[in-house]
């Protein structure tokens, strides 16, 4: 790796970095992106995505993930398969460290992405894709006419459960209290859904089925007994954790994620812009942190323009 000071680092490789990559690049940024050792982000977890315009029969999230990464490469961007241990971002230029480099970089994009929270039980990681889902807009449509669960007691949990209603021919929620946390009106809302179900004081013990979803073994909190429930569908709906460690102390953060002040993509520190899921609780979509990172590398062109004058 050359020691010459970049114009644009890009830290994450999901929908967001990677576009942030295809603009900085056709702008002639040569952009380097940290790619991390997991690359590619949460579609590395999905199958089919079948809401990514322009794929008029879907694709496969990883194909997806592989074909923005070429697209990159294409306009010259480069990559390092490697975590960030550390930013300076007090630094002018600003410093980023991996494993085994040192990086300096007058402009920095932050898609980092967030990570839903996962149960961690038997079963669950191995039926990702096959029945277990962490959103159910992305995946609510393939279990038409399916009996599923929704795990979790939070206004996340609830709008997935409301949504799936669409599709599914019943809906159970299981948590692990008596009471939900979840805003009123969306406890309501899904009370009053006569598709929805409840099951208190319960936890997932474990998924099961062969290749595919058939069913979880429940845990009752406060007996202690075992059930199994035979079901379709696992969503779980626990929280997603921002990928943002790196930057306490250095950025404002509100509840974990970056805090873009002002009507751009600019965080609390100029010249460092951040995109996706690390910024966005709301949408989390690929589209939506795509159009992000897009924003993100015309903000960097700017700023870097700016900065030259
Ligand atoms: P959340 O509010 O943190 O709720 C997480 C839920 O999952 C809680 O009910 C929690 O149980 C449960 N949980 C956590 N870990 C668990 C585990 N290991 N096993 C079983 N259950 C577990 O997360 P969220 O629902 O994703 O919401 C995040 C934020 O986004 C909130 O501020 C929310 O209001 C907002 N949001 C708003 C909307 C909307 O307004 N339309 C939609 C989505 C999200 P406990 O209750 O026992 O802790």
């Amino acid at each position: 790796m050359s020691n010459d000071i970049r114009e644009v680092v890009i830290i994450g490789s999901g929908p967001a970095g990677l576009t942030a990559a295809v603009y900085a690049s056709r702008g002639d940024l040569k952009p380097l992106v940290i790619e991390g050792v997991e690359a590619g982000g949460q579609l590395m977890l999905t199958t089919e995505v079948e809401n990514y315009p322009g794929f008029v029969d879907g694709i496969m999230g990883p194909e997806l993930m592989e074909r923005f990464r070429k697209q990159a490469a294409r306009f010259g961007t480069e990559y390092l398969t490697d975590n960030v241990t550390a930013v300076d971002l007090s630094a002018h230029p600003f410093v980023v460290k991996t494993g085994g480099d040192e990086v300096q970089t007058r402009s920095l994009i932050i898609a980092t992405g967030a990570s839903a929270r996962m149960l961690d039980v038997p079963g669950e990681k191995t039926l990702l894709g096959h029945g277990v889902s962490t959103c159910a807009t992305c995946d609510g449509f393939f279990f038409k006419e399916r009996e599923l669960i929704v795990v979790g007691g939070g206004d996340s949990a609830m709008e997935e459960a409301i949504f799936l209603t669409k599709f599914a021919s019943k809906v159970t929620v299981v948590h692990r209290r008596s009471e939900l946390r979840a805003s009123k009106i969306m406890q309501d809302r899904a009370i009053a859904n006569e598709k929805i179900d409840f099951v208190w004081n319960s936890v997932v013990a474990e998924v099961f089925g062969n290749g595919k979803v058939e069913g979880v073994r429940l845990k009752n909190v406060e007996s202690g007994d075992d059930s199994e429930l035979p079901i379709g569908g696992v969503f779980v709906a626990i929280g997603h954790t921002p990928n943002t460690s790196l930057f306490e102390g250095q950025l404002d953060l509100t509840e974990g994620y970056i805090v873009l002040p002002g009507e751009t993509t600019e965080t609390s520190v100029p010249g460092v812009f951040a995109a996706g899921d690390v910024v966005d609780f709301r949408y989390r979509q690929a589209i939506t942190a795509a159009g992000m990172g897009c924003m993100a590398a015309i903000d960097a062109e700017r700023h870097l323009e700016a900065a030259a004058h």
